[in-house]
């Protein structure tokens, strides 16, 4: 099964990502993640993509497409994966075709920019393994500490309340269109449900038929 979820920053993505990677045993590549530990370890890409990221603005599509490139010829990403935060234009999505990747289907997780604003505010992150959390909607099991490595939760300098303004319009602008780009494929799956992390993820798993 070879996913792609899209949706705005905060709609879920990686929360469901990490679910639907347990449930149907594939990995889950997040740019987010991959650029992230990149700019923790200074390596060249880090280096390139930091002041973008801390801006809330898109990585340039020439970097992404090399990171994603790259992680795609892993050994465990050979039965299928998830893709979390990617492609985020149509040039990645391009680039991603031009390939010759073949998804089976790309899920939309619709949420209203009021409720991503208000959800961003209690967004927890681990510095350590990327996994997330909030403080409400999906707590870890201890306060501030990540199930699944013990390390400290912070929150993402991104996830300001000024940043997250830029990234809905970069979101609007740059991200949406390619549900039109994958609904001309016929790929296109809508989830417009408003509930709990399990109901999203059931709609989810619903649509892909699982
Ligand atoms: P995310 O964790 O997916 O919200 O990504 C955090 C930040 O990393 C974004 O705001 C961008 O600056 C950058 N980024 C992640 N994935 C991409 C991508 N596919 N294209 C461009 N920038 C990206």
């Amino acid at each position: 099964m070879k996913l792609i979820l899209l949706g705005a920053p905060g709609a879920g993505k990686g929360t469901q990502a990490e679910i639907i990677s347990k449930k149907l045993n594939i990995p889950t590549i997040s740019t987010g993640n991959i650029l992230r530990s990149a700019v923790r370890n200074g390596t060249p890409v880090g280096l390139k993509a930091k002041a973008y990221m801390d801006a809330g603005a898109l990585v340039p599509d020439e970097v992404i497409i090399g990171v994603i490139g790259e992680r795609l010829q892993e050994a465990d990403a050979q039965n299928g994966y998830i893709l979390d935060g990617v492609p985020r234009t149509i040039a990645q999505a391009e680039a991603l075709e031009n390939a010759g990747i073949q998804f089976d289907a790309v899920v939309s997780i619709e949420v209203p920019d009021a409720e991503i604003e208000q959800r961003m505010t209690g967004r927890r992150t681990c510095p350590a393994c990327g996994a997330t959390y909030h403080i409400v909607a999906n707590p870890p099991k201890q306060e501030g500490i990540c199930d699944l490595c013990g390390e400290a939760l912070g929150q993402r300098k991104d996830d300001q309340p000024e940043t997250v303004k830029s990234r809905l319009v970069t979101y609007h602008e740059q991200t949406e269109p390619l549900k039109g780009f994958y609904a001309q494929r016929g790929l296109l799956k809508v989830v417009d449900v408003r509930g709990s992390v399990e109901e999203v993820n059931a709609a989810i798993m619903k649509v892909l038929g699982e």
